[in-house]
């Protein structure tokens, strides 16, 4: 059977919040390469942004170099060694210069091919489907919590309130290797995807995330509603969100 080719189309906002000094977050993409990215940076002075926006530059150019010669079926192989390369970019240089020492980054990516797509995790920083007007969640937070959540011992609200919400358990860069979580996906006409940090999921809930991608408005007007009402609901974090939709 013949694959049908999916054109994508993105857009995509980082905003500081209403009360972090800077902003951490990066996101980058490549419609051409096929390659969506979302990262959020921790660590002292100016690290955490160092460390995610040499991710997100790191994923893009190994992604692009590479990318034409690649054909679908290794087209995963290729994202996933381009994300091994960014973790031991950045771990490489915080251990050369101690004021960056421990900086990371989350991570999550989403590589399309065709009608194919994978995405890729490492940290909280999340992945959804919206299908037929249904949210859901792709990916599944690396964080001390949620793992707490997963196997009974606290519920979704106490880990919204727990002390050690912001705990997490895979990080890119600190340490020499990183394996991320790798979900592979068919893509349909109409299906799209969203890719951000905690600085929104923690403001919004799933159900008012969800109405906000079925209105009728531009993916752009949609990205700028999301980061507002995140800002309204508090604004505590840096709020970044990637917005990819698969016309057909
Ligand atoms: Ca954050």
């Amino acid at each position: 059977m013949a694959t049908a080719v999916v054109r994508s189309m993105a857009s995509a906002i980082t905003d500081r919040g209403r009360k972090r000094p800077s902003n951490e977050d990066a996101f980058g993409y490549s419609d051409e390469d096929g390659v969506y990215l979302v990262c959020d940076g921790m660590g002292g002075a100016a690290a955490g942004e160092i460390a995610s926006s040499l991710a997100v530059d790191e994923v893009l150019r190994l992604t692009e170099e590479a990318g034409h010669e690649v054909d679908g079926a290794a087209f995963p192989d290729l994202l996933e060694r381009a994300i091994a390369a960014a973790n031991e970019a950045i771990y490489t240089r915080s251990q050369r210069n101690h004021r960056l020492t421990g900086m990371g980054t989350t991570m999550v990516a989403l590589g399309v091919r065709e009608s194919h797509a994978w995405v890729m995790n490492i940290g909280d920083s999340r992945c959804y489907r919206l299908r037929n007007g249904r949210l859901e969640q792709i990916t599944a937070d690396h964080s001390l919590v949620e793992e707490q959540v997963r196997v009974g011992r606290m519920t979704r609200a106490e880990a919204l309130r727990s002390p050690l919400k912001n705990v997490i358990t895979r990080a890119l860069g600190t340490q020499s290797r990183v394996t991320p979580d790798v979900f592979a996906l068919e893509i349909e006409p109409g299906d799209t995807f969203l890719l951000c940090t905690d600085g929104l999921t923690r403001e919004l809930t799933d159900t008012a995330i969800e109405s906000m991608l079925c209105s009728n408005s531009s993916l752009a007007e949609q990205c700028t509603s999301l980061v507002e009402a995140a800002k309204k609901a508090g604004g505590h974090d840096n709020v970044t969100c990637l917005l990819v939709r698969a016309a057909g």
